[in-house]
């Protein structure tokens, strides 16, 4: 059997850390099986889904690495899920309901004042054709609701668990009991069809082996789960991973812009840093960041995702974004660096890689290097024998140490006490990157300019 999974946003906002870890989960999982990972645009609701949306979709998958093997949008199949819903209403599983909305609150209140939970009564099931003619007469027009497979008796005055259950890739086994829960509305009055019942017809109809998504979704699995029975297909497995929250337990839909993919992109942060940590929050698996997604799939395993929700901590994943740029070969930045006027080539990225948490703090210290800069000045006597030291050029990460050997023989100056105004001198820093490895870069002239304390 092929492996076959989709991711399925709504187009009506940007990507966020939280969905975007259930795009990782699949495509990652689809990756250690050799299957395929598809794109669906769930986008019913036209009125909030728009175009420029699902392009910031598209444009962050693709950012992230995450490619899709087909894309498919609910919005050009309507005339299918009008198909599979006469199939339900032919088979007396979806029935015409006519209440209104104060109607049914009214319902609802009545029945808690009675100590009953308040779940619909399914008075759509018993109404009578002349009853549908007459209350169309009035004006209304139906929605139509999915009847549960629940029992009569489950809705009595005693209900009487339903139970679905399945046995979940992450959770275990899970059971959702029907019997408590409304017959959902599969279509509304004005004929278009929901999530609900959509998601099921197109999962069935691309093939999907697998549905993970996010615990948040529990309940609908037990309500699809019927659905699908009910159209004569078998379900798919289902694996419902935690979600995400802030770093203080907050939700993090209280922060979605501030961590939408387009913002992290912004600020610097890597797809390799965001996926990495997306997708290993909440795992036994120490976050670490691997170079590609094709190794982290080695190490991301469904089945161990843990059941508690993952703390998602801004300031963890700047970190992660340093240590993937400290270990970053200068072939993966080599054209960004030069896009921002960067210079020095490998040497210059494997002097500053262990210093910076974004590709763009490299800028200040290429500034470091080509000057001019103002030096500090510490210690003069130690500089000027500095000076007098300084060996003629080709320099190499050997002569750093070779002309600090000769200073300290020459003035008896060590350790913090000859570094130390070396640094403030040749930087105007007081830490950065080795000076081994800088000095050959700033080069003899410059390195003379700011020993003497002059800009350069
Ligand atoms: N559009 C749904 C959502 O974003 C998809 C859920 C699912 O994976 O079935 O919540």
């Amino acid at each position: 059997m092929t492996v076959i999974v989709r991711f399925a946003p709504s187009p009506t906002g940007r990507l966020h850390i939280g969905n975007i870890r259930t795009a990782l989960l699949n495509w990652l999982y689809a990756a250690r099986h050799g299957g395929q990972f598809l794109l669906r645009l769930d986008d019913t609701d036209r009125e909030r889904s728009t175009e420029a949306f699902a392009d910031g979709i598209r444009d962050d998958l693709a950012w992230l690495g995450l490619t899709w093997v087909r894309e498919e949008r609910q919005s050009d199949r309507m005339g299918r899920y009008g198909d599979m819903a006469d199939r339900l209403r032919a088979s007396g599983r979806l029935y015409a309901c006519y209440e209104t909305e104060d109607e049914l609150q009214r319902k609802r209140a009545r029945q808690r004042a009675r100590g009953l939970p308040p779940i619909y009564d399914r008075s759509g099931l018993r109404l009578s054709a002349d009853d549908r003619v007459r209350l169309e007469a009035e004006g209304r027009r139906p929605h139509w609701r999915f009847r549960l497979s629940n029992t009569e008796a489950a809705r009595g005055d005693q209900p009487m668990p339903t139970l679905v259950d399945w046995v979940d890739l992450i959770r275990s086994d899970q059971s959702v009991d029907i019997g408590s829960l409304s017959d959902p509305v599969l279509v509304r009055e004005d004929g278009t069809p929901l999530y609900t019942f959509t998601s099921v017809v197109d999962d069935i109809d691309f093939g999907i082996t697998h549905v993970i998504r996010g615990e948040d979704h529990v309940t609908n699995t037990g309500v699809q789960v019927d659905i699908f029975e009910a159209l004569g297909a078998a379900p798919p497995r289902f694996a419902h991973h935690s979600l995400l929250v802030a770093a203080d337990g907050q939700a993090l839909s209280k922060r979605l812009g501030a961590l939408s993919i387009q913002s992290l992109r912004d600020d610097g942060i890597e797809p390799m840093a965001v996926a990495c940590h997306a997708a290993l929050l909440g795992t036994p698996e120490a976050i670490a960041v691997y170079p590609d997604l094709a190794t982290l799939a080695e190490h991301c395993e469904l089945e161990r995702v843990s059941r508690s929700p993952g703390r998602f901590d801004i300031a963890e994943l700047r970190a992660l974004n340093g240590k993937y740029l400290h270990q970053l070969p200068f072939a993966a930045v080599s054209e960004r660096l030069a896009a921002m006027g960067i210079g020095g080539g490998e040497a210059f990225w494997l002097a500053v890689r262990g210093n910076i948490l974004r590709v763009e703090d490299a800028k200040p210290w290429w500034k470091v290097v080509v000057g001019p800069i103002q030096p500090l000045i510490e210690a003069p006597d130690v500089l000027i024998a500095a000076l007098d030291a300084l060996p003629a050029e080709p320099y190499d990460d050997t002569t750093f140490a070779a002309w600090t050997a000769t200073i300290r023989a020459q003035t008896g100056v060590k350790g913090r006490a000859l570094f130390h105004p070396l640094r403030l001198a040749l930087t105007g820093q007081e830490a950065g990157p080795e000076l081994k490895a800088l000095l050959p870069l700033i080069g003899r002239a410059r390195a003379m300019e700011r020993l003497a304390g002059r800009a350069g």
